[in-house]
């Protein structure tokens, strides 16, 4: 995300829109992007430095560590703020600091359930255990019987 810095004006600029996703290449680690990156922020210059504030929003697909199945979770960034020097270009490029961003709130041990929209399977899987567990105590006591 280039900001020029003839847009940004004495009031600031208003940036609210989507960009492609700025972290593809981290498909190998199984952190795949599910949409476009939605960002909603502020940006102005105060003396010599640029500064950026709002928030962003990043779809990406993860695996569950738990039932190990993909699932969609959008990484927020609820206080994105960036204070950067501006030393000659007329360009800042903002993605640097929204990749890092982006990063910092991933989930270390993702789990399908946390956005509260589904429940792990392997949540579900449980009572079937228990289920096949007791099956198999009563087919020892069936051969029990049988002996005797
Ligand atoms: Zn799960």
């Amino acid at each position: 995300m280039k900001i020029h810095l003839k847009q940004v004006r004495a009031q600031g600029l208003h940036l609210d829109g989507d960009e492609d996703c700025p972290i593809h290449d981290l498909e190998a680690e199984g952190i795949c992007c599910a949409g476009p990156l939605h960002y909603n922020i502020e940006v102005g210059i105060a003396g010599r430095a640029l500064w950026a504030r709002g928030s962003l929003s990043q779809p990406v697909e993860l695996r569950c560590v738990s039932c190990l199945e993909n699932f969609v979770h959008y990484i927020q960034v609820p206080a994105f703020a960036v204070h950067t020097e501006l030393n000659g270009p007329e360009t800042v490029d903002l993605t640097p600091f929204i990749r890092e961003d982006l990063l910092l709130n991933l989930p270390a041990h993702p789990r399908c359930e946390t956005d509260g929209n589904r429940v792990c399977r392997a949540k579900q899987q449980k009572p079937v255990v228990q289920d096949t567990k007791r099956k198999l105590d009563w087919s020892a006591l069936d051969k029990l019987k049988l002996k005797s």
